[in-house]
C-alpha cells in the first residue's frame, strides 16, 4: 500500500472518529436537556474550552446579525470567525496613519523598544524619518520619489508639490491632488513600504 493511500485511510478513520464523538456529544446534550440523564459532574479542560468557544462564537454571531450599523460589511463577511486576508502593507499604512507603529519612536513611547533612535543611528525613527530620510531604505525611496516626481511633471498647470510625509500619507489633504494622482502616490508609498521589509 503506498504512502498516499495510507494517509488517506488514516484521515478517513480520524474523520469517522470525530463524527462519532460529535454525534455522541449531541445525543448526550439532548438527553441532558430532556432530563433523561444527569449532566456529568466532571468536565475535561479541553471540553470546557470548546464549550466556552462555541458559546462565545454563537453569541458573537447573534450580535453580528442583529447589528444595525455596518450592513455592507455584514453582507461581505456574514460569519464571525471567518479569516479575512488583509494585505500586510494595508495594515502598515493604517498603523502609520494612527501614529501607532512598530517604528522605534512609537515603540519606545509604548514601552516595546528601549530607544526611539533608528537602527541607522541618525535620529528618532519616526514615520517621517522612515518615509523620507532613513539611509537604510534609500533605494526604495528613490523609486517612490521618481514616480511621484513624474506625476508632478504631468500635472495640469505643473504646480509644485512639496514632498512631505503628509503628501505621502494623505495626498489629498492639501486639496490640490486629484483622485487619480492620489491613487498613484498611495500605490508608490505601499510599494516602498513593502520593499523596505520594515515591520510596522
Ligand atoms: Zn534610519
Amino acid at each position: 500500500m503506498n504512502v498516499s493511500v495510507v494517509v488517506a485511510l488514516v484521515q478517513h478513520i480520524i474523520r469517522l472518529k470525530y463524527e462519532k464523538v460529535d454525534r455522541q456529544a449531541r445525543e448526550m446534550a439532548y438527553d441532558i436537556f430532556k432530563e433523561n440523564i444527569s449532566a456529568p459532574d466532571v468536565i475535561s479542560f479541553h471540553s470546557a474550552v470548546k464549550l466556552s468557544a462555541d458559546i462565545a462564537m454563537k453569541s458573537w454571531q447573534r450580535k453580528w446579525e442583529l447589528e444595525t450599523a455596518g450592513y455592507y460589511t455584514i453582507q461581505l463577511i456574514p460569519e464571525v470567525g471567518r479569516k479575512v486576508i488583509f494585505p500586510v502593507v494595508g495594515i502598515s499604512y493604517c498603523r502609520m496613519l494612527l501614529n501607532y507603529t512598530m517604528l522605534n519612536d512609537d515603540a519606545n513611547r509604548t514601552g516595546t523598544a528601549q530607544s526611539p533612535v533608528c537602527e541607522c543611528g541618525n535620529e528618532r525613527e519616526t514615520v517621517q524619518h522612515f518615509l523620507l530620510k532613513c539611509p537604510l531604505y534609500r533605494e526604495g525611496r528613490i523609486c517612490m520619489l521618481n514616480l511621484i516626481k513624474s506625476i508632478c511633471a504631468s500635472r495640469k498647470g505643473k504646480t509644485h508639490l512639496d514632498i512631505s510625509e503628509f503628501l505621502l500619507m494623505a495626498p489629498t489633504s492639501n486639496g490640490c491632488v486629484s483622485n487619480r494622482d492620489n491613487k498613484i502616490i498611495k500605490a508608490a508609498v505601499f510599494e516602498f513600504t513593502e520593499m523596505s521589509g520594515r515591520k510596522l
